[in-house]
């Protein structure tokens, strides 16, 4: 979830405009034309994932700049239209903080930009009727993600893009952690605007795309050169282009095959955890849910010392919480599904890759029974200080 590792493909297909094949994209001699080719030839790869047409792919340089980009976008060039964005709790920081930005900053002929974030349920889903609700004349823009980057929770985004497209509302999705995971058809969604990135996918980091439906007007992020039909200004990062179709072209490939591995593998490890550790809870929706995450609380624990010890093991796991001026904050996200902050400390993501192996599974389980057990015995917060693995 926090990032893959860049598949060896990806890389063959990288080196060629890093070394030889340098050309700037916008210079019509051999070289630039190389380039621009091997950026549309990039472009379909992308749209072909999703379902879109290549003229509806902007490149930028990840996740957080379509966001911004879709949200800013949409919001300035909508302004006279109505200035209400409906969005949830539980968005990537890089929606709320645009969110936060726009209620605060945003002030344009005298008014600001309103934003309802949306509660969700204890499996973190957003109610579609809600969102109905939320709906007022002055609504421009829905922006709702895919698929949660904490608990895996998959969104019903089909059913909001169809009370959007009803209304003539703009519907914005951050696809980014469902995008080469799980089927992603922008027809399917009913979906205006979505953003995806390249690093989470098998691709470079610093790169991603956000569709842009046919006929829905933006305002980019900044002004310049006329790349990427003047929507981003700023020569194209060829190599990551390059990179980004590779692994759209690999995802589209493999997508099927590697979900039901890490489903398989997932299950395994969800298994052998609540086997043979007690006072744990799983988080997020027990079927609407993305197969490379399994996200846990455990009862007792710090998350940040379980992250610590794990990673001393040579595991890498992570935790929701984020350490601000000296206190442990829980995670938003965790305290939006209504979990107890005390509870929410001791939570853990465990994401798997392509690359994990059924060992790599027993492994963690051994090495996450022990850890509990060790923190377990040491916590003040222990009433018998064990007892903590069965
Ligand atoms: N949106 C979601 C749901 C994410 O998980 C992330 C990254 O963790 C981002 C946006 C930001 O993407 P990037 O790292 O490419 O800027």
């Amino acid at each position: 979830c926090a990032t893959t590792p860049p598949h060896p493909e990806v890389v063959e297909a990288m080196l060629p405009y890093l070394n030889e094949n340098f050309g700037n994209p916008s210079s019509i001699y051999s070289f630039g034309r190389q380039a621009k080719t091997a950026i549309e030839e990039a472009r379909k790869q992308v749209a072909s994932l999703i379902g879109a047409d290549p003229s509806e792919i902007l490149f930028t340089s990840g996740g957080t700049e379509s966001d911004n980009l879709a949200l800013r976008g949409i919001a300035y060039a909508k302004k006279r239209d109505g200035k209400h964005i409906i969005t949830s709790l539980i968005e990537h920081s890089a929606v709320l903080t645009t969110c936060n930005y726009l209620e605060s900053e945003g002030f344009i002929e005298g008014k600001n930009f309103r934003v309802t974030y949306l509660p969700v349920d204890k499996f973190g889903l957003v109610d579609p009727d809600q969102v109905k609700k939320a709906i007022t004349c002055d609504t421009i823009l829905i922006s709702i993600m895919q698929a949660n980057n904490e608990i895996g929770t998959i969104e019903p985004i089909k059913e909001i893009g169809e009370i959007a497209r009803e209304k003539g509302i703009c519907f914005h999705t951050d696809a980014v952690q469902a995008v080469g995971k799980i089927p992603v058809n922008v027809e399917d969604l009913k979906v205006d605007l979505l953003s995806l990135s390249g690093h989470k996918i098998y691709g470079p980091k610093g790169i991603g795309a956000l569709y842009v439906k046919k006929g829905v007007k933006i305002v980019p992020l900044f002004y310049g050169g006329h790349q990427e039909q003047n929507l981003r200004a700023g020569t194209e990062n060829v190599p990551a282009i390059v990179g980004l179709g590779r692994a759209c072209e690999i995802a589209s490939r493999n997508m099927e095959e590697n979900a039901k591995y890490l489903t398989r593998l997932r299950n395994r490890l969800e298994t052998g955890i609540m086997q043979k550790i007690n006072h744990v809870r799983i988080n997020g929706h027990p079927i609407r849910r993305l197969p490379h995450i399994l996200h846990l609380c455990f009862e007792l624990i710090e998350g940040e010392a379980m992250l610590l010890n794990m990673d001393m093991k040579g595991i890498q796991v992570s935790t929701g919480s984020a350490c601000t001026s000296g206190s442990f904050e829980p995670s938003y996200v965790l305290i939006a599904v209504g979990m107890d902050p005390r509870l929410a400390h001791g939570s853990l993501r465990l994401s798997l890759g392509k690359n994990n192996t059924e060992e790599d599974i027993d492994n963690t389980i051994e090495a996450l029974a022990h850890v509990v057990e060790k923190l377990r015995s040491m916590s003040p917060l222990s009433p018998n200080k064990k007892g903590s693995s069965r």
